[in-house]
């Protein structure tokens, strides 16, 4: 180990944080790279290790401080105590892992009776000599001597109350001056000697109030949280602070190094002249332009525009900057990476790649998923945003920005949309009937339901923004009124959703709809290249297929049937089907479907132009086909021309008490056959048909929620069975796959048996999150909540896969399907597939590729680059 203790920046690197901590690493990493950084010194960890052994500080680091304090004061022709000139410094700590706000920071040290007065006269600004002075005081004696702070707040309150004054900046250089030998005062009194006036003193109970602040409890608290070593100790940053208001060559200022908000490649930023930072965050004088310094300063703006190329070069991305002007010489404060809208993510990565700064695989790991997820969808101005009042929140469902009328039907949408309104959905929650009105909406708000409700399921399918589970919200449907915290709002209220977060506002809030570019093609192109994983869309017509090609999707890995059935001019078939009272009935009304189902199928399989599409046979819990209310059932029953107390006791006799794990899904094929003989016949049908056109079809037929080999093989062969039929009458043959989904933990388990009849597996996570933990799907919004608030949960296992428990049976079914079958395709298709966390697990356990909404299908891909280059 080495013995020296000090570092001035000009002898680190960025290579140092273990010594330098994250703070003085970066400084010196400046400094190396030529920046004129005002010049400092770091104090190594180590030394903080040793001082919390010894509990003083030594004669060797004494000596080297003095020595780096001398060199400081060399470089800027200073004096520490210097009446004409005087150096004054920032004592900062610094830590290797960053832990913001635990430890203490001093500025403006070597401030004193004498030293005050010359940086009065230097910035010939007495109001802010004296505030810098008055602040000092507090700081110090607050951090090195432990005088309470509340003393020192006092009396600034008493003094704004005697200058009739509410903000601390219009109190008088008179008043602050009064103020400085209050504060004196009350150190003397509560620190038992006077307040140092020796800069030396001051710095030395500096330093070692620093490496005493690793130690407070708030840093332990945070430490242990984090799972930070304790021995790790705090470097001591001393830095000379410079001012840019010492007259009109001076200045401060904030730059990027590119337009933050659309990533064009030009300087964007704001500076002040004869101002300090404060000014400028302040917004008291409206800053101006960089290039405005052109005018001012040339030199200075020269310099400024050189050292952001080189910072762009060094750092190899877009830069934030904060500098100030002192005398004439720029200086760099701080330099990172800067924080960016989506728009400028994809565009600066792209950019970055075609200036030769970093490679694509570099650009593809610099976009977040979530950018691209913003992109794709409108978002709220953040103006509007900040300044609108949240009304209540919810699960974000779809990601989006909605606004409208609130309405309580899928009718009331629907005239609304006429009478050319706006107009968000609002529900209880929704159901099959409600698809239209959901089409239409601008966005959907159910009070109940989870993430993977009826509603968040569709909406995300459509793309369109959702806020599901708003507990806070209780809807009056037959009222057509909603009710937050005892304040009721009827029909037509304007109202705003924000998908991505779950949050109602109150009135209409402004949106605006980012747009892509050529950038955003050239980096999914590239993701393309760089992932191994495939990524399909879950979608249920040709519109969705189209779009999920258009966002690059290489198939279908979920075409839900059921939700072919929820249209206007097909439910009341499904219903007679469901509830017919004899075989005949229900073959008449499948033999009405029968032409609905061709037709989507012939749809989706031209917009697919010869891509796999995984068709799942018929998966509902029975009850969300039911009719509700007088008037749904006595149509219903006069269209069967059976009487309404049949038709209820019908109803009543498939009534479940938990239909997710009743009679749904294969089991349907078990009681009723006839239903997908009639669906395999459709699809068949279809794909002939669209050969016959010329074009070509990979259709593959999908088993819902089996459990069983043996099960599986029955309704396989009833299957095989349909299909030989059709091929037999229309006389060709084309392949077809048969697979099954793997979404109960009994398939999972047993998957080295199922494998002898799939030639596929897609896993259905929702339903093997579901039954996994017991949670329900619909139900489980407010006790998750609670589990996350508790910290029993991370994160919604709806959201993001349970790696260990749920995910452990998905890695364990894909090691014993191969086993057993070494060509089987393994796919997910559950709402996991388009969530990055999830996908890098998918990709890491070996599945061929994932599938998710259409709109996600963008995410999908680069979240599998992503994993991949990983
Ligand atoms: C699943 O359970 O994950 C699945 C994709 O099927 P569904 O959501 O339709 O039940
Ligand atoms: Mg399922």
């Amino acid at each position: 180990m080495t013995n020296q203790y000090v570092y001035a920046f000009s002898e680190g690197s960025a290579e140092m944080r273990s010594t330098l901590g994250g703070k003085g690493a970066n400084l010196a990493e400046m400094t190396a790279i030529g920046l004129r950084v005002p010049p400092g010194f770091t104090i190594s960890t180590q030394s903080c290790i040793r001082y919390q052994q010894e509990r003083a500080l030594w004669p060797e680091l004494l000596e080297d401080v003095q020595h780096a304090i001398g060199e400081v004061e060399r470089e800027l022709n200073k004096g520490f105590g210097n009446k004409q000139s005087p150096l004054l410094v920032s004592v900062r700590s610094g830590a290797v892992i960053s832990m913001p706000g635990m430890m203490d920071t001093i500025l403006n040290l070597g401030l004193t009776d004498e030293t005050v007065i010359g940086l009065r006269e230097t910035t010939q600004d007495a109001r802010f000599a004296y505030d810098s002075y008055r602040r000092f005081i507090q700081m110090f004696a607050d951090v090195a001597l432990g005088v309470p702070r509340v003393r020192f707040e006092l009396e600034l309150e008493r003094l704004k109350e005697r200058e009739g004054v509410e903000a601390d900046t219009e109190i008088s250089a008179e008043g602050l001056r009064g103020l400085i030998d209050t504060y004196k005062t009350i150190v003397e009194e509560e620190y038992g000697s006077p307040f140092p006036q020796d800069p030396t003193t001051q710095l030395h109970q500096a330093i070692e109030a620093v490496f005493r602040s690793w130690d407070n409890p708030r840093a332990r608290v945070y430490r242990d949280l984090n799972g930070i070593d304790h021995n790790l100790g705090t470097a001591v940053t001393v830095q000379s602070m410079v001012f840019g208001n010492k007259g009109p060559t001076s200045g401060t200022g904030v730059a990027f190094t590119r337009d933050p908000s659309t990533g064009k490649a030009a300087l964007f930023g704001e500076f002040l002249l004869n101002a300090q930072g404060e000014d400028v965050v302040a917004g008291i004088r409206t800053p101006k332009p960089i290039a405005e310094l052109a005018n001012s300063m040339p030199e200075v703006h020269r310099e400024f525009v050189e050292t952001a190329a080189l910072l762009e070069q060094h750092y190899r991305d877009m830069q934030d900057i904060e500098f100030t002007i002192e005398d004439g010489t720029l200086y760099f404060l701080q330099t990172r990476s800067g924080k960016r809208t989506a728009m400028a993510a994809v565009r600066v990565a792209v950019d970055l790649v075609n200036e030769g700064m970093i490679t694509r695989n570099e650009a593809l790991k610099r976009v977040e998923p979530a950018h691209i997820d913003q992109l794709l969808h409108p978002t709220f101005n953040p103006d509007a945003l900040a300044k609108a009042t949240v009304l209540a929140s919810g699960l974000p469902a779809s990601p989006g920005a909605a606004t409208g009328g609130a309405f309580f039907s899928a009718a009331a949408v629907l005239e609304a949309n006429e009478r050319g309104e706006k107009a968000i959905l609002v529900r209880a929650e929704t159901s099959p009937e409600d698809i239209e009105g959901m089409v239409a909406a601008q966005g959907v708000l159910t009070a109940r339901g989870g993430m993977t409700s009826h509603a968040a399921v569709v909406a995300r399918g459509m793309g369109t923004c959702c806020v599901a589970g708003c507990a806070d919200i209780h809807v009056d449907e037959v009222a057509k009124t909603f009710t937050i915290n005892g304040k009721t709002f009827g029909e037509g209220t304007k109202i705003s959703l924000d998908g991505s977060t779950g949050k109602v506002y109150a009135g209409l809030v402004e949106t605006k709809l980012p747009e892509l570019g050529d950038s955003f093609d050239i980096l999914m192109g590239w993701a393309d290249e760089a992932r191994r994983l495939g990524v399909r869309a879950n979608a249920d017509n040709p519109v969705d297929a189209e779009r999920a090609v258009a966002f690059g999707a290489e198939g279908i890995g979920l075409c839900r049937t059921e939700h072919m059935f929820f249209e206007e001019n097909r439910i009341a078939a499904v219903r007679r089907m469901i509830l017919a009272g004899s075989a005949e009935e229900r073959t008449a009304a499948l033999a009405e479907l029968l032409p609905h189902q061709r037709s989507d199928f012939v749809g989706i399989f031209e917009a697919m132009g010869g891509r796999p599409v995984t068709i799942r046979l018929l998966d509902p819990p029975l009850h969300e086909f039911l009719p509700h209310g007088e008037s749904e059932i006595a149509d219903l029953a006069s269209s069967m021309g059976i009487d309404v107390s049949v038709l209820e006791t019908r109803i009543r006799q498939l009534e479940e008490f938990n239909p997710m794990l009743g009679h749904r899904g294969c089991r349907l094929a078990v009681t009723h056959p006839a239903i997908y003989r009639m669906q395999v016949r459709a699809i068949l049908e279809a794909a002939v048909q669209v050969v016959a056109s010329g074009h070509a079809v990979d259709p593959e037929i999908m088993i819902p929620l089996v459990t069983s080999e043996t099960e599986l093989a029955w309704v396989k062969e009833e299957i095989a069975d349909e299909i030989a039929l059709v091929f037999a009458e229309l006389e060709t043959t084309i392949p077809v796959k048969i697979g099954t989904m793997i979404e109960t933990p009994r398939a999972a388990i047993t998957a080295k048996a199922i494998a002898h009849e799939a030639e596929f597996f897609s896993f259905g996570t929702n339903d093997l999150t579901q039954m996994t933990f017991g949670f329900s799907r619909d139900d489980s919004g407010p006790f998750i909540s609670a589990y996350l608030d508790e910290g029993i949960l991370d994160i919604s296992p709806f959201e993001s896969i349970d790696q260990t428990g749920v995910g452990e049976l998905v890695r364990t079914a894909v090691a014993d399907g191969r086993e057993t079958n070494p060509d089987i395709k393994l796919g997910i298709c559950g709402e996991h597939g388009g969530d990055p966390a999830s996908i890098t697990f998918f990709n890491t356990i070996g599945l061929d590729y994932v599938s998710c909404s259409p709109w996600r299908v963008c995410v999908a891909r680069l979240a599998a680059a992503q994993a991949t280059l990983n």
